[in-house]
């Protein structure tokens, strides 16, 4: 070591310069990383093959892809793309902006909205202040405002330049919308970019094994669906107590997709059910409402349960059992057994005559409707209503209990038409409003469209002889 110094020193001034500027140059190479190394795991000759997954880092204002780190080049870019070494965005399809430039130079955090957090707490934590809070806010664009209730979970993207100011900041409102703000000169601007979301139809069908639900769900439908579908014939089916073995179902519904991915279910467009032999059929128009095949809505004046079906355990057993009795026997109402504090609603539209309680009835609710028809609702643990007061359709009226004669938690419901007791679950109502004529000749080009939807569909299930087919 010694000797290299002396040596060193006795060169000439110019050859010590020399020396020391190669070494410098020589440690400054070593010290900078190769460009584009850390950025792609791509394969030796940088090219992306299609339907395979690659690590893009995306510092620039890519916009859509802001949560997910992994982007799957969609299966019809089979033409390979040469990576650019010295950008990220070989992804071409992405929208650049007019900040574009900057962004790749910009220090990129995700950060993740906790419970309780705020837009202020967030920045707080990312050291940045109340004033970038408050200019951020009041970005110019009506967009910022979405920053005031931020969903637990969500994942914001904070772009700062060197001097640790935020210049880009990232938000996902939804899978299909993100909310940018960007600095421009002293001002914030906010604005939204939205992808577009394609809308395939799908059809599901099942027959009934065990219940409605369970049928439902392994014929592919959600819970909403399920739901849905219930209310769509929950006027003319009582879902709670005449659902049977053997009962089927078909349904054309909505599915909905962004840049191939499947991002969660829509309307239901069209429904057919067949309870114990008897078929209904339900088609959605544009009002988005629900008609029966020759055009009359689907909504009548009374629904055919007070309770819904989801809270009946049991909605199985056709013979009838009392609580009270505990026995079989021919009475007056309906029982629906659910748990105590299950809501009940009014069947139709009409007025409390009663909302009191005995000893006989526990705490009950009469309410008196059009055409000389009266429902009762006994053995409340709750009532929800007060006499005198009009109710709608579906409006909860009170809660199911086991109040008065009665030993186990259970609505007794009873349908009076002029005073003479009726089976609620098959009484003839008053038809249903047809569609208004001017749609007419409209909704019959859509419901031809969609019956023979149905029966292709039908048809299918029949050919291959299976319970359920969740066409996919
Ligand atoms: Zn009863």
């Amino acid at each position: 070591m010694k000797n290299i110094k002396n040596l060193y020193f006795a060169l000439p001034k110019q050859h010590q310069i020399i020396i020391i500027s190669c070494a410098a140059a020589v440690l400054f190479l070593l010290m900078v990383p190769l460009k584009g190394t850390n950025q792609l795991n791509s394969n030796a000759n940088g090219e992306f093959k299609a339907g395979q997954r690659y690590q893009v880092a995306m510092p620039e204002q890519d916009s859509k892809s802001t949560v997910k780190a992994n982007i799957q080049l969609p299966a019809k870019q089979l033409t390979p793309v040469t990576i650019n070494q010295s950008n990220e965005s070989a992804v071409a399809k992405h929208k650049v902006n007019d900040i574009d430039e900057n962004a790749a130079q910009l220090n990129w955090q995700s950060v993740k909205v906790r419970s309780g957090d705020s837009l202020a707490k967030i920045f707080k934590r990312n050291d940045l202040n109340a004033t970038t809070t408050h200019k951020v806010i009041t970005a110019k664009g009506q967009e910022s405002k979405l920053l005031k209730k931020l969903n637990v979970g969500d994942i914001l993207r904070i772009g700062k330049d060197n001097s640790g100011t935020l210049v880009s900041l990232e938000y996902p409102i939804s899978k299909a919308e993100t909310l940018f703000v960007n600095l421009r000169g002293q001002q914030y601007h906010s604005h939204k970019e939205s992808k577009s979301i394609e809308i395939r139809e799908a059809f599901s069908q099942g027959i009934i094994k065990s219940n409605f639900w369970n049928a439902a769900s392994s014929a592919g439908l959600n819970d909403g669906q399920i739901i849905n579908l219930a209310n769509v014939f929950g006027w003319d089916i009582d879902f709670a107590l005449d659902i049977r073995k053997g009962d089927s179902f078909n349904v054309i519904f909505e599915k909905k997709y962004i840049e191939g991915d499947f991002i969660g279910t829509g309307k239901i467009l069209a429904a057919e059910f067949v309870n114990q032999g008897d078929n209904f059929q339900a088609i959605r128009f544009t009002d988005d409402e629900y008609y029966s095949p020759d055009g009359k809505s689907m909504r009548k004046a009374f629904l055919r349960a007070p309770v819904s079906f989801r809270y009946i355990s049991s909605n199985f057993n056709p013979k009838r059992f009392h609580p009270i009795q505990k026995r079989v026997r021919p009475h007056n109402g309906t029982d629906y057994r659910a748990k105590r504090g299950t809501p009940v609603v009014a069947a139709g539209n009409g007025k409390v005559t009663h909302a009191t309680y005995n000893k006989y009835n526990g705490n009950y609710v009469f309410i008196q409707h059009g055409n000389g028809i009266v429902t009762k609702y006994l053995h409340f643990s709750k009532r929800a209503v007060k006499k005198g007061q009009r109710v709608k359709q579906g409006q909860v009226i009170g809660y199911v209990g086991s109040t008065g004669m009665s030993q186990a938690p259970h609505l007794h419901y009873e349908f009076l038409l002029n005073g003479v007791h009726r089976n609620p679950r098959t009484v003839k109502l008053p038809d249903a409003k047809p569609i208004s004529s001017k749609y007419r000749k409209a909704f019959k080009a859509v419901a031809a469209q969609r019956l023979t939807e149905l029966s292709g569909s039908r048809q299918a299930l029949v050919s291959m002889q299976e319970s359920s087919i969740n066409a996919d």
